[in-house]
């Protein structure tokens, strides 16, 4: 099973490390080509309007959206969700668009730039060391999207079938909980592909 990061801005590395202790194989992806050998992506954390003007630069914009259209299971966290969203407060166009929630970004206010707090991830693990820097949060999700974590009453983390998406980042502790659940993802996806 291969698992490609996005590899144009952002913590590229630490989504490699997490994706190889959960059992997979990690790609750090540069060129739109190299998508297509994948069987589910990453789209990390970093800074949604920079990491957007590569995704153009490079071409990559077309070949995100097949590779969704192909069912292939993609997660985003934090910049990463941004991207994948459907509808982001303040912008007329969302960037990507496939997961069926309205996010806002920088949403925890200034004083809490960044900082960490457990979480009970639904179905996932419990007790996750979450951290948040400058995250965004869903404001509103679909009738088809599954709710996963809150945090203080707002929505943190939400699957909508092939789509996984996080407000914070799931890569940065040494608990690997929420990219194996990603993995077992792109396992079902792969072997209903081959069925
Ligand atoms: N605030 C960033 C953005 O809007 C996201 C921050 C992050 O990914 N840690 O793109």
């Amino acid at each position: 099973m291969k698992i490609g990061v996005l590899g144009l801005q952002g913590a590229v590395r630490e989504h490699v490390r997490s994706i190889m202790a959960s059992g997979a194989e990690a790609y750090v992806i540069k060129w739109p080509e190299e998508l297509k050998e994948m069987d589910g992506l990453i789209i990390p954390g970093g800074e949604s309007t920079t990491m957007r003007k590569l995704i153009d630069k490079y071409g990559f914009m077309p070949e995100l959206k097949k590779f969704a259209e192909a069912g292939k299971p993609m997660f985003g966290t934090c910049a990463g969700l941004i991207l994948l969203a459907k509808r982001v407060v303040g912008y007329n166009e969302p960037h990507i668009g496939v997961m069926d929630v309205t996010v806002e970004r920088n949403s925890f206010g200034r004083q809490k730039e960044s900082f960490e707090t457990e979480l009970d991830i639904n179905g996932v693990t419990e007790n996750f060391a979450a951290v948040f820097i400058r995250a965004p949060h869903i404001v509103e999700a679909g009738e088809n999207v599954e709710i996963l974590a809150k945090h203080e009453g707002r929505i943190v983390a939400a699957r909508e079938g092939q789509f996984l998406g996080c407000s914070f980042h799931p890569e940065l502790t040494e608990d690997h909980s929420i990219t194996a659940y990603f993995v077992r993802m792109v396992a079902e996806a792969k072997e209903k592909a081959l069925v």
